[in-house]
């Protein structure tokens, strides 16, 4: 029995151990990892370290040696598959048994696969884990062309690296634009245009009706009937929370965007059982109180954080402002904020120089930036983001003036 036991060994689970031992808990202390890896860093997955610019070693959260002289246990390479709230026991897929006083759920989430036929062939690529990204950079290397499947961040990084690598990469997003979940639309206009010039053959609004092949993707069908063909299609169509565990030991799930449900604290509703990360549904202040899951770096480990804090008796409600970044050639996305229901969206800087923010209002204030090489505007745009600054257009447009100059 471990005194804290963390399901997950990824962004928030890693953080919620640093947390406690930084909080200086001394109770015994267990990550169960389904993955082989210590814990690691996710993002480069489709980016630095897919591109062959970063090893593994350099992506790692904390050395070996960091865990050990915590005296974090790491059992890795066990899944859990069920939970017992009353036994306060979890049990893993290899049939070994855990008790824990508090148990920790940090689990993300699996790609979401195309529900359509051959969905699921031999070089169709989700991308999550180190196993995949190593998979999809194996395959790239002797592909042909390679179709991309949803026009998000995760697709659009797999495609500029591929793209910069000199390959024929098609890219397929079902919607009218790309980025269209998180960003409004002068942004997504300015990626499609980027990925067009470095050559992504890009395609809005296709519907996929089918993967082709007999034992391994030939090609992808679409809804019109073409066939485009493919030695490798990478699939960046978002996750599927994995809770199942949870919630059929009685967690009460999200509808809507799935997870499982947690308090501003990121208790579950079942005693001593805490979510974080990209699983945890949650009420977020910057989401104007609705209830929604945020897939980032940032949300995995301020989560954890007021985890940690709560275990050792610190107990603070989850209140962080939302930020995330993407790295597409040699652009350096930074957003703060979330842009989702805003009513407004103002340019400040030129496109055109590929150094520019965008700042969203919603009935006045400001609520979200996007800012594309412009890390000044990034930093200050936190500030008024956090401060709800209500400014004018005109005023959050005139990029000589520094965002801050605009605080009361
Ligand atoms: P994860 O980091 O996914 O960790 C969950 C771990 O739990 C995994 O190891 C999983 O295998 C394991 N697990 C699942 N079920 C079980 C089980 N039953 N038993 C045991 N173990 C289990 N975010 C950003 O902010 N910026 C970025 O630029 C960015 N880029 C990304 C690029 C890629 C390719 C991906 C995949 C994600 C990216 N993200 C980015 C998102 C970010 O990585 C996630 O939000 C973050 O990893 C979430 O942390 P987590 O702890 O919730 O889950």
């Amino acid at each position: 029995k471990f005194d804290v036991v963390i399901v997950g060994g990824g962004h928030g689970g890693a953080q919620v151990a640093v947390m406690l031992r930084t909080q200086k808990f001394m109770g015994s202390i267990a990550i169960i990892g389904d993955e082989p890896e210590l814990p690691y860093e996710r993002p480069p997955l489709s980016k630095e370290y897919f591109a062959g610019e970063k090893e593994f070693e350099r992506i790692q959260l904390r050395p070996a040696k960091y865990w050990d002289e915590r005296e974090v246990t790491m059992l890795l390479g066990k899944r859990v598959v069920s939970v017992d709230p009353a036994a306060h026991v979890v049990t893993t897929d290899g049939g070994e048994t855990i008790g824990y006083g508090k148990l920790v759920w940090a689990t993300g989430g699996a790609p979401r696969m195309l529900p359509i036929p051959g969905g699921d062939l031999p070089g169709v690529q989700g991308v999550r884990t180190k196993a995949d990204a190593d998979a999809m950079k194996a395959a790239s290397e002797t592909a042909g062309q390679i179709v991309v499947i949803g026009g998000g961040y995760i697709g659009l990084e797999a495609a500029a690296v591929l793209s910069k690598a000199g390959k024929k990469v098609v890219l397929l997003e079902a919607l009218d634009r790309v980025l269209a979940r998180v960003a409004g639309v002068d942004l997504s206009r300015f990626y499609e245009k980027e990925h067009r010039d470095h050559g992504v053959d890009l395609r809005l609004g296709v519907c996929v009706d089918a993967i082709e092949g007999d034992t391994h993707v030939t090609g992808v069908r679409l809804a019109d009937g073409e066939v485009i063909p493919a030695d490798l299609v990478i699939v960046g169509i978002g996750i599927v929370p994995a809770v199942e565990p949870l919630i059929a030991a009685g967690a009460e799930g999200a509808s809507g965007s799935g997870g499982v449900l947690v308090d501003r604290l990121c208790k579950t509703s079942l005693p001593d059982i805490y979510a974080i990360g990209d699983c945890a549904a949650h009420v977020n202040d910057f989401a104007e109180g609705a209830t929604i899951r945020l897939e980032s770096v940032q949300n995995a480990n301020d989560q954890a954080n007021v985890v940690a804090k709560g275990i050792v008796g610190d107990e603070a409600p989850y209140h962080a402002i939302p930020w995330f970044w993407s790295n597409q050639y040699d652009l350096k996305l930074q957003t703060a904020g979330l842009s989702t229901g805003h009513d407004q969206a103002v340019l400040r800087g030129d496109p055109a120089t590929r150094s520019f923010s965008i700042v969203y209002l919603k009935a006045g204030k400001v609520i979200a930036l996007d800012c594309v090489n412009a890390t000044k505007d990034y930093v200050q745009g936190r500030m008024i983001v956090t401060a709800g600054l209500r400014a004018t257009p005109e005023q959050l447009a005139d990029a000589s003036v520094p965002l801050k100059d605009l605080l009361p």
